[in-house]
Protein backbone atom coordinates (compact mmCIF):
# COMPACT_ATOMS: atom_id res chain seq x y z
CA UNK A 1 0.00 0.00 0.00
CA UNK A 2 1.63 3.25 -0.80
CA UNK A 3 3.11 5.04 1.97
CA UNK A 4 1.43 3.37 4.53
CA UNK A 5 4.42 1.41 5.94
CA UNK A 6 3.84 0.23 9.30
CA UNK A 7 4.49 3.39 10.79
CA UNK A 8 5.90 3.76 14.71
CA UNK A 9 2.63 4.04 16.93
CA UNK A 10 1.88 7.92 17.64
CA UNK A 11 3.46 9.12 21.07
CA UNK A 12 2.27 12.42 20.91
CA UNK A 13 -0.39 13.58 23.59
CA UNK A 14 -1.36 16.89 20.88
CA UNK A 15 -4.48 15.99 19.47
CA UNK A 16 -4.01 14.69 15.92
CA UNK A 17 -6.06 17.25 13.53
CA UNK A 18 -8.48 16.01 11.58
CA UNK A 19 -9.77 18.13 7.59
CA UNK A 20 -13.07 16.75 6.65
CA UNK A 21 -14.23 17.36 2.69
CA UNK A 22 -17.67 16.53 2.37
CA UNK A 23 -18.27 16.96 6.44
CA UNK A 24 -22.25 17.27 6.33
CA UNK A 25 -22.49 13.49 4.43
CA UNK A 26 -22.99 10.11 5.39
CA UNK A 27 -19.22 9.52 5.55
CA UNK A 28 -18.52 13.11 7.17
CA UNK A 29 -21.30 12.71 9.64
CA UNK A 30 -20.35 9.41 11.25
CA UNK A 31 -16.66 10.57 10.93
CA UNK A 32 -17.54 13.33 13.16
CA UNK A 33 -19.60 11.23 15.54
CA UNK A 34 -16.68 9.27 16.35
CA UNK A 35 -14.37 12.05 16.83
CA UNK A 36 -16.79 13.86 18.40
CA UNK A 37 -16.41 10.92 21.51
CA UNK A 38 -12.17 11.37 21.45
CA UNK A 39 -11.54 15.29 22.25
CA UNK A 40 -7.95 14.50 23.76
CA UNK A 41 -6.86 12.25 20.37
CA UNK A 42 -8.43 14.06 17.79
CA UNK A 43 -9.45 18.26 16.73
CA UNK A 44 -11.06 19.37 13.03
CA UNK A 45 -9.13 21.68 11.39
CA UNK A 46 -11.12 22.10 8.70
CA UNK A 47 -14.70 21.18 6.87
CA UNK A 48 -16.45 21.10 3.97
CA UNK A 49 -19.68 20.81 2.30
CA UNK A 50 -21.53 21.24 -1.17
CA UNK A 51 -23.98 23.98 -0.78
CA UNK A 52 -25.67 23.62 2.99
CA UNK A 53 -24.41 26.33 4.61
CA UNK A 54 -26.43 26.13 7.82
CA UNK A 55 -25.88 22.55 8.50
CA UNK A 56 -22.07 23.03 7.96
CA UNK A 57 -21.52 25.73 9.53
CA UNK A 58 -23.33 24.33 13.44
CA UNK A 59 -20.83 21.04 12.66
CA UNK A 60 -17.88 23.74 12.04
CA UNK A 61 -18.97 25.55 15.51
CA UNK A 62 -20.13 22.04 17.19
CA UNK A 63 -16.43 20.73 16.59
CA UNK A 64 -14.46 23.87 17.02
CA UNK A 65 -12.89 24.00 13.29
CA UNK A 66 -10.99 26.38 12.20
CA UNK A 67 -12.02 26.75 8.61
CA UNK A 68 -15.42 26.23 6.82
CA UNK A 69 -15.95 25.89 2.84
CA UNK A 70 -18.51 25.35 0.93
CA UNK A 71 -18.37 24.36 -2.78
CA UNK A 72 -21.36 26.10 -4.37
CA UNK A 73 -20.29 29.78 -4.11
CA UNK A 74 -23.96 31.09 -3.89
CA UNK A 75 -23.95 29.83 -0.20
CA UNK A 76 -21.16 32.22 0.86
CA UNK A 77 -22.85 34.30 2.18
CA UNK A 78 -25.70 32.44 4.20
CA UNK A 79 -21.72 30.29 5.35
CA UNK A 80 -20.88 33.84 6.81
CA UNK A 81 -23.74 34.65 8.20
CA UNK A 82 -24.06 31.67 10.24
CA UNK A 83 -20.16 31.40 11.26
CA UNK A 84 -20.68 35.33 12.37
CA UNK A 85 -18.76 35.77 15.63
CA UNK A 86 -17.80 32.45 15.97
CA UNK A 87 -13.90 33.14 14.43
CA UNK A 88 -14.13 30.15 12.15
CA UNK A 89 -12.87 31.27 9.46
CA UNK A 90 -15.19 30.63 6.03
CA UNK A 91 -14.21 30.12 2.06
CA UNK A 92 -16.73 29.19 -1.12
CA UNK A 93 -15.94 27.96 -4.26
CA UNK A 94 -13.18 25.11 -5.76
CA UNK A 95 -9.64 27.58 -4.57
CA UNK A 96 -10.97 27.30 -0.70
CA UNK A 97 -11.84 23.81 -1.44
CA UNK A 98 -8.49 23.37 -2.09
CA UNK A 99 -7.42 24.86 0.48
CA UNK A 100 -9.66 23.30 2.98
CA UNK A 101 -7.55 20.27 1.74
CA UNK A 102 -4.42 21.76 2.21
CA UNK A 103 -4.07 23.45 5.30
CA UNK A 104 -2.21 21.88 7.77
CA UNK A 105 -4.06 18.85 8.97
CA UNK A 106 -2.59 15.38 10.13
CA UNK A 107 -5.50 13.33 8.38
CA UNK A 108 -7.75 14.64 5.98
CA UNK A 109 -10.71 12.62 5.02
CA UNK A 110 -12.00 12.41 1.89
CA UNK A 111 -15.89 12.21 1.57
CA UNK A 112 -16.86 14.19 -1.12
CA UNK A 113 -19.04 12.26 -3.54
CA UNK A 114 -18.25 12.38 -7.28
CA UNK A 115 -15.52 12.93 -9.30
CA UNK A 116 -16.16 16.17 -7.93
CA UNK A 117 -13.87 15.15 -4.98
CA UNK A 118 -10.83 14.67 -7.43
CA UNK A 119 -9.49 17.92 -7.61
CA UNK A 120 -8.80 18.74 -3.52
CA UNK A 121 -8.18 15.20 -2.78
CA UNK A 122 -5.08 15.37 -5.12
CA UNK A 123 -4.42 18.40 -3.72
CA UNK A 124 -3.85 17.02 -0.09
CA UNK A 125 -2.60 13.96 -1.70
CA UNK A 126 0.44 16.32 -3.38
CA UNK A 127 0.48 18.00 -0.13
CA UNK A 128 1.95 14.66 1.54
CA UNK A 129 -0.80 14.10 4.05
CA UNK A 130 -2.58 10.79 5.39
CA UNK A 131 -5.64 10.79 3.18
CA UNK A 132 -8.75 8.79 4.53
CA UNK A 133 -9.99 7.45 0.86
CA UNK A 134 -13.58 7.41 1.18
CA UNK A 135 -14.58 8.90 -2.46
CA UNK A 136 -13.78 5.99 -4.51
CA UNK A 137 -14.77 8.20 -7.83
CA UNK A 138 -11.44 9.43 -7.28
CA UNK A 139 -9.49 6.98 -8.41
CA UNK A 140 -11.96 5.35 -10.62
CA UNK A 141 -11.48 8.80 -12.40
CA UNK A 142 -7.77 9.13 -12.42
CA UNK A 143 -5.92 6.01 -10.55
CA UNK A 144 -2.76 6.06 -11.79
CA UNK A 145 -2.52 9.93 -11.30
CA UNK A 146 -3.71 9.50 -7.71
CA UNK A 147 -1.65 6.60 -6.69
CA UNK A 148 1.60 8.25 -8.42
CA UNK A 149 1.18 11.74 -6.83
CA UNK A 150 1.10 9.69 -3.72
CA UNK A 151 4.06 7.89 -4.33
CA UNK A 152 6.26 10.82 -5.18
CA UNK A 153 5.02 13.08 -2.22
CA UNK A 154 4.72 9.81 0.61
CA UNK A 155 1.16 10.68 1.26
CA UNK A 156 -0.21 7.52 2.99
CA UNK A 157 -3.61 6.68 1.53
CA UNK A 158 -5.66 4.62 3.67
CA UNK A 159 -8.81 2.47 2.77
CA UNK A 160 -12.34 3.67 4.21
CA UNK A 161 -14.68 1.63 1.76
CA UNK A 162 -15.23 -1.57 4.17
CA UNK A 163 -14.46 -4.02 1.84
CA UNK A 164 -11.00 -2.16 0.93
CA UNK A 165 -10.62 -1.75 4.63
CA UNK A 166 -11.22 -4.93 5.15
CA UNK A 167 -8.32 -6.41 2.15
CA UNK A 168 -6.29 -4.04 3.27
CA UNK A 169 -6.40 -5.45 7.24
CA UNK A 170 -6.10 -9.23 5.21
CA UNK A 171 -2.96 -8.25 2.91
CA UNK A 172 0.24 -8.90 3.78
CA UNK A 173 1.79 -6.25 1.38
CA UNK A 174 4.97 -8.56 1.59
CA UNK A 175 3.71 -11.61 0.21
CA UNK A 176 2.15 -9.96 -2.61
CA UNK A 177 3.15 -12.44 -4.92
CA UNK A 178 1.69 -15.64 -3.09
CA UNK A 179 -2.20 -13.81 -3.41
CA UNK A 180 -4.28 -15.86 -5.95
CA UNK A 181 -7.45 -14.00 -5.22
CA UNK A 182 -8.92 -10.85 -3.57
CA UNK A 183 -12.20 -10.90 -3.32
CA UNK A 184 -14.70 -7.65 -2.54
CA UNK A 185 -18.67 -8.86 -1.25
CA UNK A 186 -21.68 -7.25 -2.30
CA UNK A 187 -24.96 -7.19 -0.17
CA UNK A 188 -26.78 -7.17 -4.31
CA UNK A 189 -28.94 -4.43 -2.51
CA UNK A 190 -32.39 -3.94 -2.30
CA UNK A 191 -33.39 -5.42 -6.01
CA UNK A 192 -31.07 -8.75 -5.67
CA UNK A 193 -34.38 -10.67 -5.61
CA UNK A 194 -37.08 -8.31 -7.59
CA UNK A 195 -38.07 -10.49 -10.77
CA UNK A 196 -36.01 -8.33 -13.60
CA UNK A 197 -39.08 -7.25 -15.70
CA UNK A 198 -39.72 -5.14 -12.43
CA UNK A 199 -36.55 -3.19 -12.50
CA UNK A 200 -37.84 -1.25 -14.78
CA UNK A 201 -40.84 0.60 -12.37
CA UNK A 202 -38.35 0.79 -9.50
CA UNK A 203 -38.59 4.17 -8.18
CA UNK A 204 -35.18 5.98 -6.52
CA UNK A 205 -37.17 5.74 -3.03
CA UNK A 206 -36.50 1.65 -3.51
CA UNK A 207 -33.55 2.16 -5.09
CA UNK A 208 -32.17 4.01 -2.15
CA UNK A 209 -33.58 1.91 0.72
CA UNK A 210 -30.28 -0.69 1.00
CA UNK A 211 -30.88 -3.62 3.50
CA UNK A 212 -28.00 -3.22 5.37
CA UNK A 213 -25.77 0.13 5.17
CA UNK A 214 -27.28 3.97 5.47
CA UNK A 215 -25.72 5.64 3.04
CA UNK A 216 -25.96 8.83 0.73
CA UNK A 217 -28.46 8.96 -2.49
CA UNK A 218 -25.72 8.24 -5.09
CA UNK A 219 -23.69 5.11 -3.44
CA UNK A 220 -26.93 4.03 -2.59
CA UNK A 221 -28.22 4.22 -6.27
CA UNK A 222 -24.91 2.78 -6.93
CA UNK A 223 -24.91 -0.28 -4.55
CA UNK A 224 -28.66 -1.05 -6.32
CA UNK A 225 -27.29 -1.23 -10.14
CA UNK A 226 -24.34 -3.27 -8.48
CA UNK A 227 -21.87 0.08 -10.34
CA UNK A 228 -20.52 0.47 -6.58
CA UNK A 229 -19.05 -3.13 -6.61
CA UNK A 230 -17.36 -2.39 -10.23
CA UNK A 231 -15.93 0.66 -9.27
CA UNK A 232 -14.63 -0.56 -5.99
CA UNK A 233 -12.97 -3.12 -8.20
CA UNK A 234 -11.32 -0.68 -9.67
CA UNK A 235 -10.39 1.27 -6.55
CA UNK A 236 -9.21 -2.08 -5.73
CA UNK A 237 -7.16 -2.51 -8.55
CA UNK A 238 -5.19 0.84 -7.97
CA UNK A 239 -5.17 1.23 -4.19
CA UNK A 240 -3.65 -2.70 -3.55
CA UNK A 241 -1.98 -2.46 -7.56
CA UNK A 242 -3.75 -6.20 -7.66
CA UNK A 243 -4.44 -7.06 -11.33
CA UNK A 244 -7.86 -6.87 -13.05
CA UNK A 245 -8.00 -11.03 -13.39
CA UNK A 246 -6.85 -11.57 -9.56
CA UNK A 247 -9.94 -9.29 -8.12
CA UNK A 248 -13.45 -11.11 -7.70
CA UNK A 249 -16.69 -10.24 -6.70
CA UNK A 250 -18.73 -12.55 -4.23
CA UNK A 251 -22.89 -11.51 -3.54
CA UNK A 252 -23.25 -11.89 0.26
CA UNK A 253 -26.41 -10.44 1.58
CA UNK A 254 -25.42 -10.25 4.69
CA UNK A 255 -22.69 -7.82 4.49
CA UNK A 256 -20.65 -9.30 7.45
CA UNK A 257 -17.64 -10.85 5.81
CA UNK A 258 -16.54 -7.23 3.93
CA UNK A 259 -13.55 -8.66 1.64
CA UNK A 260 -10.97 -11.53 1.58
CA UNK A 261 -7.48 -12.84 0.13
CA UNK A 262 -7.18 -16.05 -0.89
CA UNK A 263 -3.26 -17.11 -0.79
CA UNK A 264 -1.33 -19.84 -2.83
CA UNK A 265 -1.09 -22.20 0.18
CA UNK A 266 -4.70 -22.58 0.65
CA UNK A 267 -5.56 -20.06 3.11
CA UNK A 268 -8.09 -17.63 2.89
CA UNK A 269 -7.86 -14.12 5.13
CA UNK A 270 -11.25 -12.49 5.51
CA UNK A 271 -12.31 -9.52 7.81
CA UNK A 272 -15.80 -9.50 9.37
CA UNK A 273 -18.08 -6.67 11.27
CA UNK A 274 -21.20 -5.71 11.67
CA UNK A 275 -22.24 -3.43 8.62
CA UNK A 276 -21.66 -0.07 10.36
CA UNK A 277 -19.26 2.39 8.38
CA UNK A 278 -17.85 3.73 12.25
CA UNK A 279 -15.79 0.56 11.72
CA UNK A 280 -13.78 1.16 9.09
CA UNK A 281 -13.80 4.93 9.45
CA UNK A 282 -12.38 4.28 13.28
CA UNK A 283 -9.68 2.13 11.71
CA UNK A 284 -8.43 4.77 9.35
CA UNK A 285 -8.47 7.37 12.10
CA UNK A 286 -6.25 5.42 14.30
CA UNK A 287 -4.33 3.40 11.76
CA UNK A 288 -2.27 1.84 12.78
CA UNK A 289 -3.54 1.99 16.29
CA UNK A 290 -7.16 0.83 16.98
CA UNK A 291 -9.86 2.92 18.79
CA UNK A 292 -13.03 2.22 19.88
CA UNK A 293 -16.27 2.36 17.72
CA UNK A 294 -19.85 2.82 19.29
CA UNK A 295 -20.83 -0.12 16.43
CA UNK A 296 -22.87 -3.49 17.30
CA UNK A 297 -20.93 -5.92 17.99
CA UNK A 298 -20.91 -9.10 15.83
CA UNK A 299 -22.61 -12.59 17.72
CA UNK A 300 -21.93 -15.46 15.01
CA UNK A 301 -24.00 -17.48 16.60
CA UNK A 302 -26.94 -15.06 16.88
CA UNK A 303 -26.54 -14.78 13.20
CA UNK A 304 -26.15 -18.88 12.61
CA UNK A 305 -24.87 -18.58 8.80
CA UNK A 306 -23.84 -16.65 6.40
CA UNK A 307 -24.77 -17.31 2.48
CA UNK A 308 -22.78 -16.15 -0.57
CA UNK A 309 -23.67 -16.31 -4.53
CA UNK A 310 -22.16 -15.64 -7.56
CA UNK A 311 -23.30 -12.18 -8.80
CA UNK A 312 -26.40 -11.98 -11.86
CA UNK A 313 -24.34 -9.93 -14.75
CA UNK A 314 -28.26 -10.08 -16.41
CA UNK A 315 -29.57 -8.49 -13.85
CA UNK A 316 -26.51 -5.89 -12.84
CA UNK A 317 -25.01 -5.04 -16.29
CA UNK A 318 -23.34 -1.66 -14.64
CA UNK A 319 -20.95 -4.30 -12.89
CA UNK A 320 -19.71 -6.03 -16.27
CA UNK A 321 -19.49 -2.47 -17.55
CA UNK A 322 -17.08 -1.42 -14.92
CA UNK A 323 -14.89 -4.30 -15.33
CA UNK A 324 -14.90 -4.10 -18.98
CA UNK A 325 -13.88 -0.34 -18.19
CA UNK A 326 -11.19 -1.58 -15.85
CA UNK A 327 -9.90 -4.06 -18.35
CA UNK A 328 -9.92 -1.72 -21.06
CA UNK A 329 -7.37 0.66 -19.27
CA UNK A 330 -7.06 4.01 -20.72
CA UNK A 331 -9.85 6.40 -19.89
CA UNK A 332 -12.50 4.39 -20.05
CA UNK A 333 -12.63 4.36 -15.93
CA UNK A 334 -12.94 8.06 -15.97
CA UNK A 335 -15.98 8.45 -18.99
CA UNK A 336 -17.70 4.83 -17.40
CA UNK A 337 -17.81 7.27 -13.54
CA UNK A 338 -18.53 10.37 -15.56
CA UNK A 339 -21.82 8.51 -17.61
CA UNK A 340 -23.00 7.17 -14.29
CA UNK A 341 -22.83 10.05 -12.39
CA UNK A 342 -25.32 11.61 -14.82
CA UNK A 343 -27.43 8.70 -15.43
CA UNK A 344 -27.83 8.33 -11.24
CA UNK A 345 -28.83 12.11 -10.99
CA UNK A 346 -31.61 11.66 -13.65
CA UNK A 347 -32.99 8.67 -12.71
CA UNK A 348 -32.95 10.46 -9.03
CA UNK A 349 -34.80 13.35 -10.94
CA UNK A 350 -37.33 10.48 -11.99
CA UNK A 351 -36.26 11.75 -15.46
CA UNK A 352 -34.86 8.50 -16.64
CA UNK A 353 -36.10 4.88 -15.52
CA UNK A 354 -33.49 2.47 -13.45
CA UNK A 355 -32.48 0.14 -16.53
CA UNK A 356 -31.30 3.37 -18.25
CA UNK A 357 -28.79 4.12 -15.88
CA UNK A 358 -26.65 0.92 -17.32
CA UNK A 359 -27.84 1.56 -20.90
CA UNK A 360 -26.62 5.15 -20.75
CA UNK A 361 -23.03 3.80 -19.63
CA UNK A 362 -23.06 1.42 -22.27
CA UNK A 363 -23.33 3.74 -24.99
CA UNK A 364 -21.25 6.68 -23.64
CA UNK A 365 -18.25 3.62 -22.96
CA UNK A 366 -19.25 2.89 -26.68
CA UNK A 367 -18.59 5.99 -28.20
CA UNK A 368 -15.52 6.09 -25.85
CA UNK A 369 -13.73 3.52 -28.01
CA UNK A 370 -13.69 5.47 -30.56
CA UNK A 371 -12.06 8.02 -28.87
CA UNK A 372 -9.09 5.84 -27.44
CA UNK A 373 -8.64 8.42 -24.60
CA UNK A 374 -5.22 7.36 -22.77
CA UNK A 375 -5.03 7.29 -18.99
CA UNK A 376 -5.21 10.71 -17.30
CA UNK A 377 -1.86 12.23 -16.85
CA UNK A 378 -3.01 15.21 -15.04
CA UNK A 379 -5.77 17.17 -13.43
CA UNK A 380 -6.87 18.55 -16.51
CA UNK A 381 -6.93 15.59 -18.20
CA UNK A 382 -8.93 13.31 -16.51
CA UNK A 383 -11.05 16.70 -16.01
CA UNK A 384 -11.53 17.23 -19.82
CA UNK A 385 -12.50 13.63 -20.08
CA UNK A 386 -14.74 13.47 -17.44
CA UNK A 387 -16.77 16.34 -19.21
CA UNK A 388 -16.32 14.95 -22.70
CA UNK A 389 -17.98 11.39 -20.67
CA UNK A 390 -21.01 13.70 -19.10
CA UNK A 391 -21.76 15.76 -21.98
CA UNK A 392 -21.72 12.72 -24.45
CA UNK A 393 -24.01 10.99 -21.69
CA UNK A 394 -26.41 13.91 -22.24
CA UNK A 395 -26.39 13.41 -25.53
CA UNK A 396 -27.32 9.59 -25.62
CA UNK A 397 -30.25 10.15 -23.23
CA UNK A 398 -32.62 11.22 -25.92
CA UNK A 399 -31.79 9.32 -28.54
CA UNK A 400 -31.91 5.87 -25.88
CA UNK A 401 -34.92 7.40 -23.83
CA UNK A 402 -36.76 7.74 -27.79
CA UNK A 403 -35.66 4.57 -28.66
CA UNK A 404 -37.66 2.72 -25.56
CA UNK A 405 -40.09 5.18 -25.73
P1 LIG B 1 -23.30 11.98 0.79
O1 LIG B 1 -24.08 12.36 -0.40
O2 LIG B 1 -24.02 11.60 2.03
O3 LIG B 1 -22.31 13.20 1.16
C1 LIG B 1 -21.51 13.82 0.21
C2 LIG B 1 -20.77 15.01 0.78
O4 LIG B 1 -20.08 15.66 -0.31
C3 LIG B 1 -21.66 16.07 1.42
O5 LIG B 1 -20.97 16.70 2.47
C4 LIG B 1 -21.90 17.07 0.27
O6 LIG B 1 -22.19 18.37 0.74
C5 LIG B 1 -20.55 17.02 -0.44
N1 LIG B 1 -20.66 17.32 -1.86
C6 LIG B 1 -21.59 16.85 -2.74
N2 LIG B 1 -21.38 17.34 -3.97
C7 LIG B 1 -20.30 18.16 -3.88
C8 LIG B 1 -19.60 18.96 -4.82
N3 LIG B 1 -20.00 19.05 -6.10
N4 LIG B 1 -18.53 19.66 -4.38
C9 LIG B 1 -18.14 19.59 -3.10
N5 LIG B 1 -18.76 18.85 -2.17
C10 LIG B 1 -19.83 18.13 -2.55
O7 LIG B 1 -22.29 10.85 0.34
P2 LIG B 1 -21.65 9.67 1.23
O8 LIG B 1 -22.55 8.53 1.24
O9 LIG B 1 -21.13 10.23 2.51
O10 LIG B 1 -20.42 9.25 0.30
C11 LIG B 1 -19.25 10.02 0.17
C12 LIG B 1 -18.20 9.21 -0.57
O11 LIG B 1 -17.85 8.08 0.22
C13 LIG B 1 -18.68 8.66 -1.91
O12 LIG B 1 -17.63 8.66 -2.82
C14 LIG B 1 -19.08 7.23 -1.58
O13 LIG B 1 -18.96 6.36 -2.69
C15 LIG B 1 -18.05 6.89 -0.51
N6 LIG B 1 -18.50 5.84 0.41
C16 LIG B 1 -19.60 6.04 1.16
C17 LIG B 1 -20.05 5.03 2.03
C18 LIG B 1 -21.26 5.24 2.92
O14 LIG B 1 -21.55 4.38 3.73
N7 LIG B 1 -21.96 6.35 2.82
C19 LIG B 1 -19.35 3.82 2.10
C20 LIG B 1 -18.21 3.66 1.32
C21 LIG B 1 -17.79 4.67 0.47
MG1 LIG C 1 -18.06 -0.36 -0.14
Amino acid sequence: MVGCARRSMTTSTTPQRISILGATGSIGLNTLDLIGRMPDRYAIEAVTANGNAVALAELARKHGAKFAVVADPDAYEDLKAALAGSGIAAGAGPEALVEAATRPADRVMAAIVGAAGLAPTLAAVRRGTTILLANKECLVTAGDLFMSSARQSGACVLPVDSEHSAIFQALDPTQKKDIERVTLTASGGPFRTWPIERLTDACPEEAVRHPNWSMGAKISVDSATMMNKGLELIEAHHLFDIEPDRLDVLVHPESIVHGFVAYRDGSVVAQLSEPDMRTPIAYSLAWPERVEAPTPRLDLAELGKLTFEKPDYERFPALGLAIRAMEAGGGAATVLNAANEIGVNLFLQKRIRFPDIAQIVEDVLEKQILEGFGEPASLEDALAIDRWGRDVARTVIPERLERTG
